[in-house]
């Protein structure tokens, strides 16, 4: 009877049990959900993405991978981040003496986006045609965000990696391990100067824009001395060039300078390479973490 006795205590103790064993497993099941489906939404909270009267070919080019994007409940950038599968050694074939370098450190090289900002706008579908962007010193706008994007690509391909360069009108649902846009300011005040990074309000990988920027901030201060000065507006915050890369990609954009300003100027004009520098060293920073 003791022993019986027991046996029925054990199975109440486990029948007990297991209704906080089913809360529990659901209360976790239900937070997955809940994490799914705030990583699925969240983009959506950038409103819907216009349609820049895209020719149909480039929409039907780029489609397929971001219904993909928006519809799977993608893991986490890090795991997602495309790494190229190493050839056996016998079979690898020959490589620059960059990527040389680059694997026998062991590094892992990326696929990144830089943006020239406003390049070939007058291509692209309204309203993007009519954005200039900003001039100063006899340089518009999309002049020196290409000077700097042409040699922050140099820069990054040395290392190994694979850079595009994206004029005004991005492929939607664009796909790489990194995205910045590369912009310059511009104000009737001659003497407003200063660089910053600006990244997305809402985003699934938020913690890796935040860190890109940061890196960004510091380097690019390192290289130029230009100061920080943080004049985020709703056209950095809210960035068309956000939503139209695939929201699993960390999205940075920086405010390189003023060309109106002739100090900044000085530096982002007549010196892009140390401009370039800077940003790509910050993205080299964020990448060996
Ligand atoms: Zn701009």
């Amino acid at each position: 009877m003791r022993f019986s006795g027991a046996l029925a205590v054990l199975f109440i103790v486990i029948a007990a049990a297991f209704p906080q064993v089913n809360r529990v497993s659901q209360a976790a099941i239900g937070a997955g959900l809940a994490l799914v489906q705030g990583y699925e939404t969240a983009p959506s909270s950038y409103g819907p993405s216009p349609d820049y009267g895209l020719p149909a070919a480039v929409r039907a080019a780029v489609e397929p991978s971001s219904l993909l994007t928006e519809v799977l409940p993608l893991p986490s950038p890090t795991v997602r981040a495309v790494t190229p599968t190493p050839n056996p050694p016998s079979d690898r074939p020959a490589i620059g003496a960059a990527q040389s370098a680059q694997a026998q450190k062991g590094a892992v090289t990326k696929h990144i986006g830089l943006q020239a900002g406003h390049w070939k706008y007058a291509e692209a579908p309204a309203p993007f045609n009519t954005m200039t962007g900003t001039s100063g010193g006899g340089k518009t706008e999309p002049e020196v965000t290409l000077a700097i994007a042409e040699e922050v690509a140099r820069l990054l391909r040395a290392s190994g990696h694979t850079v595009d360069i994206l004029p005004t009108v991005i492929p939607r649902g664009y796909k790489a391990d990194l995205f910045v846009a590369i912009h310059a300011d511009g104000s009737n005040n001659l003497g407003a100067r200063g660089f910053f990074t600006d990244h997305p309000d809402a985003s699934p990988v938020a913690a890796a824009e935040a860190r890109l920027s940061a890196a960004i901030d510091f380097a690019y201060g390192k290289a130029t001395g230009i100061p920080y000065v943080n004049r985020s507006t709703p056209g950095s915050h809210y960035y068309y060039g956000y939503r139209e890369v695939s929201s699993t990609v960390p999205r940075v954009l920086i405010e390189t300078g003023f060309l109106t300003n002739a100090t900044d100027r000085e530096i982002i004009v007549s010196q892009p390479k140390r401009a370039a520098q800077g940003i790509a060293d910050g993205i080299a920073a964020y990448l060996s973490h």
